[in-house]
């Protein structure tokens, strides 16, 4: 890993405690591979 050249130094992926790969984002809290974290569907969480 000779070419990060600064960047990447936040993580922005963690490892996925549901499917275990490297795809949770720790920012959003959701894994992109399979959705862990995300609250459970879009729905209802809104209340106006
Ligand atoms: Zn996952």
């Amino acid at each position: 890993m000779a070419i990060n050249m600064g960047k990447f130094n936040k993580p922005v992926h963690r490892r996925c405690r549901r499917c275990g790969r490297h795809t949770y984002h720790i920012r959003k809290k959701r894994c992109s591979a399979c959705g862990y974290g995300a609250s459970k569907k879009l729905k209802k969480t809104f209340k106006p």
